[in-house]
């Protein structure tokens, strides 16, 4: 059964990341197609009641494009479902205040933010469409929603340069910010990916890093254990289903332009029995991961046992956890 609904409402971005991987697109959008999923979905969890936490959760592109989509859907959604969740991966950069102020103290309404480093570093990779760095505008966002009380997570792009000014990252979020977590991802590179020796040495060293300065880890890698680890098993296609731009469904939004999608969303979709046909094997599932996975959970019990268990930064962070 879905019970953790992706939404990518545009393939459109403000931002110019060097690394980014989205097929970025002009198609128009469609913005009363995914309120009426949202809907469609609301009503699946009201008449289903799981146990698990549903949630609906925005990626992109960047989502906050679409500003009257995003708090149409989180007022509907969080309104009717009381144990639900609305969670929205975001650069950052363009967060509205005025349709913000309205959720103010909604602990339900989660932002993740990516914030790579210190202003040099983050601005060398992560800038505007005009070439401008994006470090400060992500800044003030994040700001702005610690004074509405509003929840936040920062996620991290770890490669060689970042990683190199992790502990610089990691003092400010704590220092500056009062963060206590923090999620990071590897670099993920269709072409020339790292070697599985260098991203459990990235890894490695983060949660080092983190531990030296009392900061707790989550990220994608932390899937990459859910052979060792059964909570972190990845359900992407079972419990989750994505709706791109176009109106296709697909398990995960890594997928999205590297895989046939499942089908097109209509009003028929099935919920409850939905699962996905897509093959994860271009994107995850792959030896490499195999091989760090296997590594990190031996890195767990030498030194960090309690990294063991789900967390609740795991569930935050991702919907494809049950
Ligand atoms: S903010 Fe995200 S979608 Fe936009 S360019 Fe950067 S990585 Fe790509
Ligand atoms: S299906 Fe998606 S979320 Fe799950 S491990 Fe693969 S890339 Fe990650």
């Amino acid at each position: 059964m879905v019970t953790s609904l992706y939404l990518m409402p545009t393939g459109r971005c403000n931002c110019v990341c060097s690394y980014c991987y989205f097929p970025v697109g002009a198609k128009k959008e469609n913005p009363e197609l995914f309120m009426r999923v949202a809907e469609s979905f609301t009503e699946h969890i009201i008449s289903s009641n799981p146990i698990a936490r549903p949630q609906i959760r925005f990626t992109g592109g960047e989502p906050w494009l679409e500003k009257d989509l995003l708090p149409a859907v989180t007022d509907h959604f969080l309104s009717r479902v009381p144990n639900g969740w609305v969670v929205i991966n975001t650069n950052g950069t363009i967060l509205p205040q005025n349709k913000l102020k309205d959720f103010k103290g909604e602990k339900r309404l989660i932002h993740v933010i990516s914030l790579d480093g210190p202003e040099l570093l983050h601005d060398s990779r992560r800038r505007m469409k005009n070439g401008s760095g994006s470090f400060r505008k992500v800044i003030k966002g994040i700001r702005m929603l610690q004074d509405l009380n509003l929840p936040l997570y920062l996620n991290a792009v770890l490669d060689k340069d970042s990683s190199a000014h992790l502990p610089e990252l990691i003092r400010f979020i704590s220092g500056e910010l009062g963060l206590k977590e923090l999620s990071v991802s590897l670099l993920h590179l269709d072409k020339n990916p790292m070697s599985h020796d260098e991203k459990y040495d990235l890894l490695e060293n983060a949660y080092s890093v983190a531990t030296d300065h009392s900061i707790r880890l989550g990220g994608h890698h932390r899937l990459l254990l859910g052979r060792w680890i059964p909570e972190l098993r990845c359900a992407a296609g079972i419990t989750t289903a994505l709706v791109d731009p176009a109106g296709m469904v697909h398990a995960c939004q890594r997928f999205v332009g590297r895989v046939k999608p499942d089908c097109s969303w209509s009003e028929d979709f099935d919920w409850m029995n939905f699962n996905s046909k897509q093959s994860c094997g271009p994107v995850c599932d792959s030896q490499s991961d195999h091989h760090v996975g296997k590594k990190l959970y031996e890195l767990y019990k030498r030194k960090y046992p309690e990294y063991l268990h789900q967390h609740h930064l795991d569930l935050n962070l991702f919907g494809v956890l049950s």
